[in-house]
Protein backbone atom coordinates (compact mmCIF):
# COMPACT_ATOMS: atom_id res chain seq x y z
CA UNK A 1 0.00 0.00 0.00
CA UNK A 2 1.44 3.43 -1.10
CA UNK A 3 2.84 5.38 2.39
CA UNK A 4 3.75 8.90 2.15
CA UNK A 5 7.52 8.46 0.27
CA UNK A 6 5.38 6.42 -2.71
CA UNK A 7 2.32 9.30 -2.48
CA UNK A 8 4.97 12.35 -2.41
CA UNK A 9 7.26 10.68 -5.68
CA UNK A 10 3.75 10.47 -7.63
CA UNK A 11 3.03 14.48 -6.44
CA UNK A 12 6.79 15.39 -7.72
CA UNK A 13 6.04 13.85 -10.79
CA UNK A 14 2.79 14.83 -11.29
CA UNK A 15 3.91 18.56 -10.53
CA UNK A 16 6.28 18.41 -13.56
CA UNK A 17 4.27 16.45 -16.17
CA UNK A 18 0.85 17.85 -15.68
CA UNK A 19 1.46 21.78 -13.85
CA UNK A 20 -0.07 24.25 -16.05
CA UNK A 21 -1.82 21.96 -18.10
CA UNK A 22 -5.99 22.57 -18.81
CA UNK A 23 -8.22 19.91 -18.16
CA UNK A 24 -10.09 19.20 -21.81
CA UNK A 25 -11.98 16.35 -20.64
CA UNK A 26 -12.27 14.37 -17.63
CA UNK A 27 -13.47 10.47 -18.24
CA UNK A 28 -14.84 8.72 -15.42
CA UNK A 29 -14.74 5.38 -16.25
CA UNK A 30 -15.58 2.86 -13.32
CA UNK A 31 -18.40 3.20 -10.78
CA UNK A 32 -16.46 3.52 -7.89
CA UNK A 33 -13.50 5.69 -9.50
CA UNK A 34 -15.43 8.74 -8.04
CA UNK A 35 -16.49 9.00 -4.32
CA UNK A 36 -20.32 9.66 -3.32
CA UNK A 37 -19.10 12.77 -1.37
CA UNK A 38 -17.92 14.17 -3.99
CA UNK A 39 -19.67 17.45 -4.55
CA UNK A 40 -19.66 17.44 -8.80
CA UNK A 41 -18.90 14.97 -11.55
CA UNK A 42 -15.62 14.45 -13.02
CA UNK A 43 -16.79 15.93 -16.16
CA UNK A 44 -17.07 19.34 -14.30
CA UNK A 45 -13.61 19.53 -14.48
CA UNK A 46 -13.55 20.32 -18.20
CA UNK A 47 -11.78 23.66 -18.91
CA UNK A 48 -10.14 23.77 -15.20
CA UNK A 49 -6.24 24.23 -15.18
CA UNK A 50 -4.10 22.89 -12.75
CA UNK A 51 -2.53 25.49 -11.15
CA UNK A 52 -0.18 22.66 -8.31
CA UNK A 53 -0.25 19.76 -6.38
CA UNK A 54 -0.63 19.48 -3.02
CA UNK A 55 -0.85 16.52 -0.42
CA UNK A 56 -1.29 16.08 3.51
CA UNK A 57 -0.25 12.43 4.81
CA UNK A 58 -1.12 9.89 1.92
CA UNK A 59 -3.75 12.47 0.70
CA UNK A 60 -3.04 13.95 -2.55
CA UNK A 61 -4.73 16.73 -4.61
CA UNK A 62 -4.73 19.04 -7.82
CA UNK A 63 -5.30 22.54 -7.43
CA UNK A 64 -7.10 24.30 -9.89
CA UNK A 65 -8.12 27.63 -11.09
CA UNK A 66 -11.48 26.85 -9.30
CA UNK A 67 -12.43 27.09 -5.84
CA UNK A 68 -12.76 23.34 -5.43
CA UNK A 69 -9.57 21.05 -5.76
CA UNK A 70 -9.15 17.04 -7.43
CA UNK A 71 -8.48 15.11 -4.21
CA UNK A 72 -6.51 11.82 -5.03
CA UNK A 73 -5.87 8.65 -2.32
CA UNK A 74 -4.41 5.97 -4.22
CA UNK A 75 -5.79 3.15 -1.80
CA UNK A 76 -3.81 -0.07 -2.25
CA UNK A 77 -2.77 -0.25 -6.28
CA UNK A 78 -3.61 3.78 -7.64
CA UNK A 79 -1.52 4.89 -9.89
CA UNK A 80 -1.34 7.80 -12.02
CA UNK A 81 0.46 7.13 -15.64
CA UNK A 82 1.15 9.02 -18.57
CA UNK A 83 -0.16 7.63 -21.44
CA UNK A 84 3.00 6.85 -23.90
CA UNK A 85 2.67 5.85 -27.43
CA UNK A 86 5.78 3.26 -27.10
CA UNK A 87 4.34 1.21 -24.14
CA UNK A 88 1.42 -1.10 -23.71
CA UNK A 89 -1.55 0.98 -22.57
CA UNK A 90 -2.89 0.54 -18.60
CA UNK A 91 -5.49 -2.37 -17.85
CA UNK A 92 -7.60 -0.84 -14.69
CA UNK A 93 -8.22 2.59 -16.16
CA UNK A 94 -10.71 4.18 -13.60
CA UNK A 95 -10.50 7.54 -15.08
CA UNK A 96 -8.67 9.73 -17.79
CA UNK A 97 -7.90 12.91 -18.21
CA UNK A 98 -7.01 15.23 -21.28
CA UNK A 99 -4.79 18.03 -20.93
CA UNK A 100 -3.49 20.71 -22.56
CA UNK A 101 -1.48 23.34 -22.32
CA UNK A 102 -0.45 25.65 -26.02
CA UNK A 103 0.05 23.16 -28.58
CA UNK A 104 0.95 20.07 -26.18
CA UNK A 105 -1.53 17.30 -25.13
CA UNK A 106 -1.15 14.63 -22.64
CA UNK A 107 -3.22 11.62 -21.01
CA UNK A 108 -3.10 11.31 -17.74
CA UNK A 109 -4.64 7.82 -16.65
CA UNK A 110 -5.91 6.94 -12.97
CA UNK A 111 -5.08 2.91 -13.22
CA UNK A 112 -6.31 1.15 -10.09
CA UNK A 113 -6.26 -2.73 -10.28
CA UNK A 114 -7.90 -3.27 -6.58
CA UNK A 115 -10.04 -0.36 -6.73
CA UNK A 116 -9.55 0.83 -3.20
CA UNK A 117 -8.20 4.14 -4.54
CA UNK A 118 -10.42 6.95 -5.24
CA UNK A 119 -11.00 10.76 -6.93
CA UNK A 120 -13.24 13.55 -5.52
CA UNK A 121 -14.19 16.91 -5.86
CA UNK A 122 -13.86 18.79 -2.42
CA UNK A 123 -13.92 22.05 -1.23
CA UNK A 124 -10.71 23.62 0.89
CA UNK A 125 -10.48 25.15 4.18
CA UNK A 126 -7.37 26.20 5.30
CA UNK A 127 -6.36 24.90 1.84
CA UNK A 128 -6.97 21.76 3.36
CA UNK A 129 -9.41 19.61 1.61
CA UNK A 130 -12.38 18.29 3.48
CA UNK A 131 -11.69 14.44 3.02
CA UNK A 132 -8.38 15.01 4.42
CA UNK A 133 -9.49 17.78 7.77
CA UNK A 134 -8.83 14.51 10.12
CA UNK A 135 -5.51 13.91 9.14
CA UNK A 136 -2.72 15.44 11.01
CA UNK A 137 0.17 17.08 9.14
CA UNK A 138 2.95 14.96 8.68
CA UNK A 139 6.84 15.10 9.66
CA UNK A 140 7.26 17.12 6.78
CA UNK A 141 4.62 19.51 6.96
CA UNK A 142 5.40 23.15 8.06
CA UNK A 143 1.85 23.07 10.50
CA UNK A 144 4.03 19.59 11.55
CA UNK A 145 4.37 20.30 15.74
CA UNK A 146 6.69 17.28 17.30
CA UNK A 147 6.01 18.74 20.70
CA UNK A 148 2.33 18.17 20.24
CA UNK A 149 2.64 14.94 19.02
CA UNK A 150 4.91 14.03 21.32
CA UNK A 151 2.12 14.33 23.98
CA UNK A 152 -0.24 13.02 22.20
CA UNK A 153 1.40 9.75 21.74
CA UNK A 154 2.94 10.01 25.72
CA UNK A 155 -0.61 10.39 26.78
CA UNK A 156 -1.86 7.14 25.42
CA UNK A 157 -1.79 3.78 26.21
CA UNK A 158 -1.54 2.29 23.13
CA UNK A 159 1.23 -0.21 21.37
CA UNK A 160 4.01 2.34 19.92
CA UNK A 161 3.02 0.81 16.26
CA UNK A 162 -0.61 1.01 16.95
CA UNK A 163 0.17 4.24 17.44
CA UNK A 164 2.07 5.34 14.81
CA UNK A 165 -0.17 3.67 12.81
CA UNK A 166 -2.95 6.65 13.91
CA UNK A 167 -3.20 9.17 10.94
CA UNK A 168 -4.62 11.71 13.42
CA UNK A 169 -1.58 11.97 16.15
CA UNK A 170 1.28 12.35 12.55
CA UNK A 171 0.25 11.41 9.25
CA UNK A 172 1.99 9.43 6.32
CA UNK A 173 3.03 6.14 8.17
CA UNK A 174 1.93 2.98 7.30
CA UNK A 175 2.87 -0.51 7.96
CA UNK A 176 6.61 -0.70 5.94
CA UNK A 177 7.88 2.68 7.53
CA UNK A 178 6.43 2.27 11.00
CA UNK A 179 8.14 -0.85 11.19
CA UNK A 180 11.49 0.52 9.91
CA UNK A 181 11.24 4.08 12.44
CA UNK A 182 11.14 1.33 14.95
CA UNK A 183 13.84 -0.56 14.27
CA UNK A 184 15.98 2.35 14.00
CA UNK A 185 14.58 3.77 17.23
CA UNK A 186 15.25 0.34 18.71
CA UNK A 187 11.81 0.25 19.91
CA UNK A 188 9.61 -3.14 20.10
CA UNK A 189 6.81 -2.74 18.38
CA UNK A 190 4.39 -3.95 21.16
CA UNK A 191 6.01 -1.03 24.13
CA UNK A 192 3.05 1.07 24.94
CA UNK A 193 3.33 4.41 24.66
CA UNK A 194 2.60 5.06 28.06
CA UNK A 195 6.58 3.27 29.06
CA UNK A 196 8.24 5.24 26.63
CA UNK A 197 10.30 8.42 27.11
CA UNK A 198 9.49 11.49 25.76
CA UNK A 199 13.27 11.31 24.07
CA UNK A 200 11.93 7.82 23.18
CA UNK A 201 9.09 9.12 21.28
CA UNK A 202 10.97 12.25 19.84
CA UNK A 203 13.35 9.69 18.63
CA UNK A 204 10.80 7.17 16.52
CA UNK A 205 9.07 10.52 15.16
CA UNK A 206 12.89 11.78 13.99
CA UNK A 207 13.38 7.75 12.78
CA UNK A 208 10.45 7.52 10.82
CA UNK A 209 10.74 11.20 9.20
CA UNK A 210 14.91 10.24 8.28
CA UNK A 211 13.57 6.74 6.80
CA UNK A 212 11.08 8.34 4.68
CA UNK A 213 13.01 10.97 3.25
CA UNK A 214 15.39 8.44 2.27
CA UNK A 215 12.61 6.04 0.78
CA UNK A 216 11.58 9.47 -0.97
CA UNK A 217 14.93 9.94 -2.29
CA UNK A 218 14.72 6.51 -3.85
CA UNK A 219 11.71 7.04 -5.36
CA UNK A 220 9.49 5.14 -2.92
CA UNK A 221 9.32 1.50 -2.52
CA UNK A 222 7.85 -1.19 -4.63
CA UNK A 223 6.11 -3.98 -2.55
CA UNK A 224 4.40 -6.12 -4.77
CA UNK A 225 4.57 -4.35 -8.33
CA UNK A 226 1.77 -2.26 -8.03
CA UNK A 227 3.26 1.41 -6.71
CA UNK A 228 4.76 2.96 -9.87
CA UNK A 229 5.52 6.56 -10.37
CA UNK A 230 4.22 8.72 -13.01
CA UNK A 231 6.52 7.51 -15.77
CA UNK A 232 5.43 3.70 -14.58
CA UNK A 233 8.64 3.07 -12.96
CA UNK A 234 9.16 1.16 -10.05
CA UNK A 235 11.23 3.15 -6.51
CA UNK A 236 14.01 0.89 -5.00
CA UNK A 237 13.97 1.72 -1.57
CA UNK A 238 12.63 -1.85 -0.97
CA UNK A 239 16.58 -3.03 -1.12
CA UNK A 240 17.07 -0.72 1.89
CA UNK A 241 14.57 -2.15 4.34
CA UNK A 242 16.29 -3.39 7.45
CA UNK A 243 12.90 -5.55 8.86
CA UNK A 244 9.56 -4.73 7.07
CA UNK A 245 8.83 -8.03 5.09
CA UNK A 246 13.09 -9.38 6.17
CA UNK A 247 11.35 -12.55 8.06
CA UNK A 248 14.18 -14.90 8.90
CA UNK A 249 16.66 -12.58 7.45
CA UNK A 250 19.36 -11.04 9.59
CA UNK A 251 19.15 -7.88 11.17
CA UNK A 252 21.60 -5.68 9.49
CA UNK A 253 22.47 -4.18 12.70
CA UNK A 254 22.79 -7.13 14.80
CA UNK A 255 22.87 -10.55 12.46
CA UNK A 256 19.53 -11.79 14.26
CA UNK A 257 16.70 -13.28 12.37
CA UNK A 258 13.96 -10.58 12.13
CA UNK A 259 10.53 -12.13 13.45
CA UNK A 260 7.36 -11.76 12.51
CA UNK A 261 4.26 -11.49 14.40
CA UNK A 262 0.52 -10.56 13.63
CA UNK A 263 -1.47 -7.98 16.21
CA UNK A 264 -4.23 -5.89 15.14
CA UNK A 265 -4.43 -7.37 11.90
CA UNK A 266 -1.25 -6.46 10.48
CA UNK A 267 2.13 -7.91 10.51
CA UNK A 268 4.88 -6.26 12.25
CA UNK A 269 8.60 -6.81 11.54
CA UNK A 270 11.42 -6.91 14.48
CA UNK A 271 14.90 -7.68 15.93
CA UNK A 272 14.20 -9.60 18.82
CA UNK A 273 17.49 -8.68 20.38
CA UNK A 274 18.03 -4.84 19.11
CA UNK A 275 13.83 -3.84 19.94
CA UNK A 276 13.37 -5.66 23.17
ZN1 LIG B 1 19.27 -6.61 15.65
Amino acid sequence: MPELPEVETVRRGLSALVQGYRIDQALDLHPRAVKPESIAPLADLAGAKITGLNRRGKFLWFELNRPYVLVAHLGMSGQFLINQKDRPGAKHVRAQFNLRRGLRSRELIFNDQRTFGWLSIEETAQGIPTSARHIAPDPFDSNFDKGAAIKSYAKRNIRIKTALLNQEIMSGVGNIYADEALWRAKVHPETSTADLSTKKIARVIDCATEVMSEAIAQGGTSFDDLYINVNGESGFFEQSLSAYGQTDEPCPRCGTPIKRIVFGARSSHFCPRCQR
